[in-house]
């Protein structure tokens, strides 16, 4: 979670209404791919953060719009954001706007690596792949931009954050894939980047399958289409050299991403136990124990080890009481015992609520309290028949929230990649003896594009390391 722009929530409050028309979508004109496309990267941008730093972003945005300029569809309204993930992911929404994680990039060698994996989704784009993906999607599922006040479907843990977001997990065919990557290597060709390092790149995504703490979105979403090096060392025999140099660029590149935070940022709220501690907002709330619980951009979720019942902390707009007072005045909500209260010193309102949904009929609470001018909404809900059974733990959780004030918590800073030149011919071990990081070695082999036991680096290199600021 993170503090969200007031602007945000107001996007978010106005943009309530489901895409309508869903049976005509089979049939997308331009216009409203770009339309679906855009809203979709609102969502994105909200529900998983844009990384706050501008050089980056208009770097890796200097690299993409040149290849997207000289594709089949120059004149979409291209974007390149760098999410602030630290999960292996890169995607494409239909339109252009275009989104690689800063957890990619950590495993990103050279700018011919990051230009082969633009290529490959400005091709997703361009094959309009996404576009029949996202039409599908709206016909089985519907396409509810923005947050809805109250998610029913309690299953849906994992996919709490806007319904928009499945629109990045979709997931393309083998041809499509295949289609992307050769769309890919002419992008990147033909801006005379040396296709060698696509071949590199295919090769680390392989490697991040193979385990440790970092998910490998992007091969969930990319089925591999059988073996992409060896198909694009079949691209690169059949293909015409051109005269001048190849550009790879892995100096430059690897410099850009000095002080880039690498995992897990903590300053954007983490867990102990139950307990949920966020530095930057400086507040602390508790979850009641042995719940499953999830951290977003957008909110703070827990969900019970039964499966039916929710905690949900996020943002609202307006006095704790103005914010009661608009949440159970929508329609169907029934309340009782609205207060205005005070929560460990903090200015506060709650009421105990009940609505009926499509499924079922739903209960629980809501509190709404503020914190340095922020007003926080804390939901806890689950069937109105367990209402009862949950009502001390809801309790607890809800009369938590308190200001953060434990200094080692508030002072946690995130791990970040620090670039080394080496000055002589290094063994990835002489590396990480001379320059620990904080990370095991093979994880370092994975992010440098090595491998753990026979990588060496030449004199003069540039070697990513990761450590605590
Ligand atoms: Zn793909």
């Amino acid at each position: 979670m993170r503090p969200v722009p007031a602007l945000l929530l107001v996007l978010a409050a106005c943009a309530t209404n489901p895409v309508t028309g869903r049976r005509e979508l089979s049939l997308i004109g331009e216009q409203q791919e770009i339309a679906m496309g855009l809203e979709a990267a609102k969502s994105a941008s909200a529900e998983m953060g844009v990384y706050p730093d501008s050089q980056l972003q208009r770097y890796v945005s200097a690299l993409g719009m040149p290849l997207a300029r000289a594709s089949e569809r120059p004149n979409l309204p291209w974007s390149f954001t760098v999410i602030d993930d630290p999960v292996v992911n890169a995607f494409a929404l239909p339109g252009g706007p275009l989104f690689v994680t800063r957890g990619i990039l950590a495993h990103v060698n050279s700018e011919a690596q990051l230009v082969s994996v633009l290529g490959h989704e400005i091709g997703h784009v361009t094959a309009k792949h996404s576009v029949s993906q996202m039409s599908r999607a709206q016909l089985t599922q519907g396409l509810f931009i923005g947050a809805m006040i109250l998610r029913p479907e309690l299953q849906q843990f994992g996919n709490l954050g806007s319904q928009a977001l499945g629109l990045m997990f979709l997931k393309f065919g083998r041809d499509d894939e295949t289609q992307a990557d050769e769309l890919g290597f002419r992008y990147m060709t033909n801006a005379q980047y040396d296709p060698a390092e696509m071949a590199e790149m295919f090769k680390t995504l392989d490697r991040t399958s193979g385990g440790g703490d970092q998910t490998p979105e992007w091969l969930s979403t990319h089925p591999n289409p059988g073996n992409r090096v060896t198909k694009t060392n079949e691209r690169i025999a059949a293909w015409t050299r051109p005269a001048g140099p190849l550009k790879v660029n892995r100096d430059p590149f690897l410099q850009r991403l000095d002080g880039m935070v690498y995992g897990e940022d903590p300053r954007q709220g983490f867990f102990q136990q139950a307990a949920f501690l966020h530095p930057t907002l400086k507040f602390r709330f508790d979850f009641p124990a042995g719940w499953r619980t999830q951290n977003s951009a957008q909110q703070v979720a827990g969900m019970s080890t039964a499966q039916d019942a929710l905690i949900v902390l996020s943002g609202a707009t307006g006095s704790p009481q103005q914010a009661l007072s608009q949440f159970l005045g929508q329609q169907g909500i029934q309340s009782s015992g609205a207060t205005n209260t005070t929560i460990n010193g903090l200015p506060a309102a709650t009421a105990q609520f009940a609505v009926q949904t499509q499924q079922a009929t739903l209960g629980g609470y809501v509190t709404f309290v503020q914190l340095d001018g922020t007003t926080y909404r804390l939901l806890a809900y689950t069937d109105q028949s367990k209402v009862g059974s949950y009502d001390r733990a809801f309790r607890a959780s809800l009369g938590s929230f308190q200001r953060l004030t434990d200094p080692q918590a508030l002072n946690v800073k995130p791990n970040r990649l620090r670039l080394v030149q080496v000055r002589s011919a290094t063994t990835l071990a002489q590396f990480q003896q001379q320059y620990p990081s904080v990370i095991p070695i093979e994880q370092l082999a994975l992010i440098n594009g090595v491998d753990a036991s026979t990588g060496t680096f030449p004199s003069g290199a540039w070697v990513k390391r990761v450590v605590a600021q």
